[in-house]
């Protein structure tokens, strides 16, 4: 056993967002002792969270701003596109944009909670298209442990019967909220064009849970959520954890480098403790790394010695490769329908209540369909409550504007293409060896390039949410534009995985599908990182189900050692 600070534990994790915090769960529930290190600082959703402040009593009206990217009550502390002091490069003719949390739980205290879980096709796209790799495992080997993980986040949702959407098992999810005025307008419109619309799955509770309360429909879940509704580690698995006496956490640790050991295993890490610079060596007897994808690889690249000079267990040279965003792409229109309808508060969960799933396997089987992989639609609209923009679009002064706004609030409709991308090679992330930040740790360097997969998925998003609008009775109000500029820049959708892939090779993968990796036997990666593919469903419950299975397995290989 290790020791730090007169602790003593088997386990030694690295970040606490969703991959880490569902980890030191499953280990310290099992009884396994856990040494947590989280860069960012400590964060107390119950005192820190502001529910309800208004947006009107922020500055600027609580919009977006370059050090706060989702507006000026966004729960991200210390985060955003850019983080103060910690830059990353791209190379030449490149745009990819980083996105991090530096605070306990990371970006779980505020991401989107839409949790849709993968299908078999998902875990397989090279059998079904010969593009990319398979996973090392399959649906079935998933499905129970989705479950599990879908009961303990607690998931709102349905079964619909929609291939895209595969069912939970009986009674794991909870009741989903009820569609929207204009979400049922949508789907109105897919009865039309012959398409599926089904609740949105979502990580938030409708009914009280263990230690945590219902949703009450009605504040910005982007904030974060005091209540626990909203699933963020900080609410449930961190505090569940320390609960068992067997969790200790130590924030503001930016770890640099893995040690490896002359047995060829990890023996601990070094960071730095960001209150006073220094440098901090602890041992362990098993590493985990949830830092989050890129910060996972940098963490290995960065850590070389005599058996692996290109970075730790890389000796496929896999690390940092096959780095994959979703794709993104906006679209919006106007719906006279909706205009001039009775106010009324139509908050309900901030995001959609209904969203529609990938529909068209049967063309891109017969070749009709001119890519390989599927998207989503996300939808957006309603009585957001009114910052900045809102009415935007009105004519005149005085009484004549304001009548106006009036009738045009909540006649918008948005909606948001998310979809798979295809691995390429020219997507990669690498250290720059001539930035460091200002730890004194080398930065990363991306590598990005969509391929025309990505531009035909988009281009066929574009010309079905026109055919939506106009089966609503509207019209599009988002410039015209071609695919290649209305695909939005790579890890700008904040689904970034890939980057120490699984797989069933070690000359082809950085670990096996327990995510231990190939080379070091006692270093596992709990975050997207092991992801063989990006499939449409946003990753953060695949992830955490990953995180679930893997802790299970390693907590049963430590108690029988
Ligand atoms: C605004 C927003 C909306 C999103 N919406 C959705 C959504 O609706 N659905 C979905 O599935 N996903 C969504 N995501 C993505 C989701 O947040 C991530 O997939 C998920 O949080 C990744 O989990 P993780 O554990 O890998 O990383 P993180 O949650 O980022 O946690 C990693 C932690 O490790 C820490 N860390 C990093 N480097 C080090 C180091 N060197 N030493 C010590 N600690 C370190 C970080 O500070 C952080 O706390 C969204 C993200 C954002 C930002
Ligand atoms: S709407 Fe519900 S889940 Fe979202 S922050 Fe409010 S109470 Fe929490």
């Amino acid at each position: 056993m290790a020791s730090f600070d007169g602790f003593e534990y088997d386990v030694l994790i690295v970040g606490s967002g969703a991959g880490g915090g569902m980890a030191a769960h499953i280990l310290t529930e099992a009884g396994i002792k856990v040494l947590m290190l989280e860069a960012g600082r400590d964060y107390d959703p119950v005192e820190e969270t502001p529910m309800f402040q208004m947006n009107h009593e922020a500055p600027l009206r609580g919009e977006s701003t370059s050090d706060k990217n989702f507006g000026y009550f966004d729960a991200t502390v210390d985060g955003g596109w850019e983080v103060p002091g910690e830059p990353y490069t791209n190379a030449e003719g490149t745009t990819f944009r980083w996105w991090r949390a530096r605070m306990l739980g990371g970006r779980t205290n505020h991401f989107g909670r839409y949790v849709p879980r993968f299908n078999d096709r998902d875990f397989k796209p090279f059998t079904h298209d010969g593009l990319g790799v398979d996973w090392p495992l399959d649906y079935d080997e998933m499905q129970p442990w989705y479950d599990k993980t879908e009961k303990l986040v607690g998931v709102s949702g349905n079964n619909p019967g929609v291939y895209d959407v595969p069912d939970s098992g009986e009674g794991v999810l909870q009741p989903h909220a009820k569609p929207r005025v204009y979400e049922l307008l949508v789907e109105a419109a897919c009865k039309k064009l012959g398409l599926p619309i089904v609740p949105m799955r979502r990580a938030v509770l409708t009914r009280a849970q263990d230690t945590r309360e219902a949703c009450f429909n009605a504040t910005d879940c982007g904030r974060g959520c005091s209540i626990g509704a909203a699933f963020q580690t900080t609410t449930s698995v961190i505090p569940w954890a320390k609960d068992t006496g067997n969790l200790k956490v130590v924030t503001d640790a930016m770890v640099k480098e893995v040690h490896l050991s002359d047995d060829g295993k990890a023996s601990g890490v070094t960071f730095v403790n960001r209150k006073n610079m220094q440098d901090v060596r602890v041992d362990a007897d098993y590493v985990i790394l949830a830092a989050s994808a890129c910060e996972t690889a940098r963490l290995m690249l960065n850590s070389t010695s005599e058996k692996f000079p290109n970075g730790l267990a890389n000796s496929s040279g896999q690390v940092g490769r096959n780095l994959m965003d979703s794709t993104g792409a906006d679209f919006t229109g106007y719906i006279p329908a909706l205009e001039g309808r009775p106010k009324y508060n139509e908050d309900g969960l901030a995001g959609n209540h209904l969203y529609i799933p990938w529909w068209d396997y049967e063309g891109q089987d017969d070749g009709s369909v001119k890519f390989k992989r599927g998207y989503h639609l996300e939808i957006g609209g309603g009585f957001g409550e009114p910052g900045m923009g809102t009415g935007n679009g009105a004519d005149g002064y005085g009484k004549s504007a304001k009548d106006q706004i009036r009738k045009k609030y909540g006649s918008g409709i948005y909606f948001a293409l998310r979809g798979e991308m295809v691995v390429n090679e020219n997507c990669y992330c690498e250290i720059d060896p001539d930035v460091k930040d200002k730890w004194g740790i080398p930065v990363l360097k991306f590598h990005w390039k969509w391929s025309d997969e990505e531009y035909n998925q988009v281009a066929h998003g574009m010309e079905w949410t026109e055919k939506l609008i106009k089966a609503m009775g509207g019209y599009v109000t988002s410039p015209k534009r071609t695919p290649e500029e209305a695909l939005l820049p790579g890890g700008l959708i904040i689904h970034e995985v890939g980057t120490t892939r699984m797989g069933d090779d070690p000359a082809t993968s950085v670990t096996n599908k327990w995510g231990q990796t190939w080379d070091v036997d006692n270093l596992y990666i709990m975050d997207g990182g092991v992801f063989a593919s990006n499939p449409h469903k946003n990753c953060t419950i695949t992830i955490l189900t990953l995180a679930m299975k893997n802790a299970t397995k390693l907590a049963e290989e430590i108690k029988n050692a």
